[in-house]
């Protein structure tokens, strides 16, 4: 890398773009996009997520390459293995990889997602990584096999609302040595609808208060897609506040060349189905905000920009090669068949009958 700037990459998880809110959530959210802007953040307003789901999603921006695209991708691979080669992407991936050979220092929150779980100490050895991503998955298997485990994590506990307050107010970056990658991934908007709007626990949302997306707690009924749709927008407005802070936060302490990358993985999920695609609304799911913030210049967003292709064009600018843009695909995956995966046209297909 000829230049190497401090690196803030900051995932919403279920973050929709304006379109999206506007016409699936009657929200009209440009006045954070403004502040954005007012902060010198560039509004991609036309991105587009190559997946339905948020690990093959971080697994592609993280190799800069579609994790899955047909049936035979690691058909060797039990899905629950993939899962956890796929969220360790941040720190294991290309991207990181490439990180790591230029002396960069790594720094992530907590997400409260079992399976985007981050070392403490980032080793450079695969075969340590490979360890990592095996214990993980061991680990979080037998924690599931425990019924008080598994009961702690019944609705109405207040961990994952700790969690996202604490990566939202997270500051850790300030004390890190330098050149240093810092990813925090927060589970806001996502479900569970558990923080209100001035950012206090809330148990209004009863039928969303656990980690549960789209029809894995809607059911696709009419009622609760109207009740997701009010904590999602209550979790919305809680982080706006949170996330300008934040960045204004980073900005103000230091002074160093940097890029700043504020995102949704994927949209909303309101009318989204887990397991079918023709009743999922795909222009709700697969159409993120994406702002980044770059003291160099980055090609200006384009129509469909693909999120895989970030770091492409992240790292065209900061070193001498040339990493060609990949071209934008979509591709729905019905949730635990990753193997079932079919290639998308998301103008075209699913519907969205839920309008506001
Ligand atoms: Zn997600």
């Amino acid at each position: 890398m000829n230049s190497k700037p401090n690196i803030y990459h900051i995932v919403l998880d279920g973050y929709s773009n304006n379109h999206g809110l506007n016409t699936f959530y009657a929200f009209d959210n440009s006045k954070f996009t403004k502040n954005l802007k007012g902060l010198g953040f560039n509004i991609y307003s036309d991105a587009t997520s190559p997946y339905n789901q948020t690990l093959p999603i971080i697994s592609s921006i993280f190799n800069m390459e579609y994790s899955i695209t047909d049936a035979t991708s690691n058909r060797f691979l039990p899905p629950k293995s993939i899962m956890s080669a796929w969220g360790a992407s941040p720190y294991g991936g290309i991207v990181a990889d490439l990180l790591k050979s230029n002396g960069y220092n790594f720094t992530f929150t907590p997400s409260g997602y079992g399976f985007l779980k981050f070392p403490d100490n980032i080793s450079t050895s695969k075969k340590d990584l490979k360890s990592h991503i095996t214990k993980n998955y061991f680990i979080t298997e037998y924690l599931n096999s425990l019924w008080w485990y598994k009961n702690l994590h019944t609705p109405n506990n207040k961990e994952l609302y700790k969690t996202t307050i604490e990566a939202f107010l997270d500051h850790s970056y300030i004390k890190s040595k330098k050149p240093i990658f810092y990813y925090s991934h927060i589970l806001s908007p996502h479900p569970p609808f558990d923080i209100d709007i001035k950012g206090d626990f809330t148990q209004k949302y009863s039928n969303f208060s656990s980690i549960n997306d789209g029809s894995h707690s809607t059911k696709m009924d009419k009622d609760l897609i109207k009740e997701y749709k009010s904590g999602y927008v209550e979790k919305i407005k809680f982080s706006n506040e949170y996330i300008i802070n934040k960045v204004n936060n980073i900005i103000n302490n230091d002074s160093n060349n940097k890029i700043i990358i504020v995102q949704g993985d994927h949209g909303g999920g309101s009318e989204y189905s887990q397991e079918s695609l023709e009743s999922s609304c795909l222009q709700e799911r697969y159409k993120p905000l994406l702002a980044i913030y770059s003291d160099y210049k980055l090609e200006s967003s384009e129509e469909n920009y693909t999120l895989v292709n970030i770091y492409r064009d992240i790292f065209t600018v900061l070193s001498n090669q040339n990493f060609e843009k990949l071209e934008t695909k979509t591709y729905y995956l019905p949730w635990g068949l990753p193997e079932k995966i079919t290639p998308i046209n998301i103008v075209t297909q699913g519907t969205c009958p839920y309008k506001t």
